[in-house]
């Protein structure tokens, strides 16, 4: 069995959880590594336990029809083929998986064996163990399920691969990013998160980011915060957001949504901070507090 896995890069380096991923194929064998677009071949090519890095610079902007294509073209050769459960890899999988005509498993959190995986139902409520038959299985991994592999493993042969023609269904418009000095959300060991109780995108900086400084946290928020403009969609934490699964995730000014806790409630310490005390989210929460946030946090920041 051999496993192929469509890793990200950022910044010059292979994100965190594309080495989550990675560490899941190691499960099934021998392990190559897909690299789309102009980042550097040398970054995926010192990953620690890889045999190949396949490079196709002229992908650019890793559009999912072109991606597809290339990965559909190179399906014959693997026995699996996974990437992280990021916008990309969510973006990339399934299409290849419908060009393929099996069926795609998302969001695995454990692997039985080489044809059963464990994944969430009902909003994390459940975990389902799912066996699939598929020739090629077609998976996404949560990265907090999974150690990441190290960046330090012998260099593996760099092999750079020609990009199927465009079919013209699509086109890059613009890429619009935001830059954070924080740490990746998904992969954070400390997370602050706000939600309506912060009331407006300014407290979002003057309450919550004096307390993430100080942890070196990133920053989270709820549906109804990032709905309100308090903050961007890539903060979102929950079913529709981020799987986060920090060893500290300090949940500020929201109310504990089962769809906000879906994303959330793995973590390992939670502390709630919620003027409510009949609040669903102090039900997980390990420390609760209950007060207004708009005296905790700045005392809080303070005494930190
Ligand atoms: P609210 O529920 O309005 O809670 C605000 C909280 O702030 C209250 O508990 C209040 O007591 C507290 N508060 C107010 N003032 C203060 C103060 N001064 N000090 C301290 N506490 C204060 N939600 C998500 O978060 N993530 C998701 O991914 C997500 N996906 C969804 C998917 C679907 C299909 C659906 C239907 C919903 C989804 N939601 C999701 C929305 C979810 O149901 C809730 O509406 C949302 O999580 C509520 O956000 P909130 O807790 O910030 O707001």
């Amino acid at each position: 069995m051999t496993a192929l896995v469509l890793i990200e890069v950022e910044n010059g380096r292979v994100r965190q959880a594309s080495r989550s991923a990675i560490a899941a194929a190691s499960h099934f064998g021998d392990v190559d590594v897909l690299l789309l677009g102009e980042a550097p071949a040398e970054a995926a090519s010192r990953l620690s336990g890889i045999r190949r890095a396949l490079h196709a610079p002229s992908l650019k902007h890793a559009l999912a029809e072109q991606a597809a294509a290339l990965l559909a073209g190179l399906a014959g050769s693997y026995s699996h083929i996974l990437s992280a459960a990021s916008s990309t890899g969510k973006n990339i999988l399934p299409r290849l998986a419908g060009l393929l005509d099996v069926q795609p498993i998302s969001d695995v959190v454990a692997i039985k064996d080489e044809s059963t995986f464990v994944r969430p139902i009902y909003a994390g409520n459940a975990l389902a163990t799912v066996q699939s038959s598929d020739s090629v299985k077609i998976m996404t991994i949560r990265s907090s399920s999974f150690d990441p592999v190290s960046e330090d493993g012998n260099e593996a042969a760099i092999e750079t691969l020609e990009t199927p023609a465009d079919d013209g269904k699509s086109r890059f418009v613009k890429l619009e990013q935001s830059q954070s000095d924080r740490p990746e959300l998904e992969v954070a060991r400390v997370v602050i998160s706000g939600g309506k109780g912060l009331k407006d995108a300014s407290n979002f900086h003057t309450l919550l980011e004096p307390v993430a400084d100080r942890l070196g946290a990133a920053i989270g928020a709820s549906r109804a915060a990032v709905d309100s403009g308090f903050a961007p969609n890539e903060m979102q934490v929950g079913q529709t957001g981020k799987v986060v699964a920090p060893e500290l995730y300090i949940a500020t000014g929201l109310s504990g949504a089962i769809q906000h806790l879906a994303g959330m409630k793995d973590s390992r310490v939670i502390v709630a901070i919620n003027i409510d005390p009949e609040a669903p989210i102090f039900k997980v929460a390990d420390y609760g507090m209950v007060g207004d946030l708009f005296e905790i946090l700045p005392a809080l920041a303070k005494a930190l």
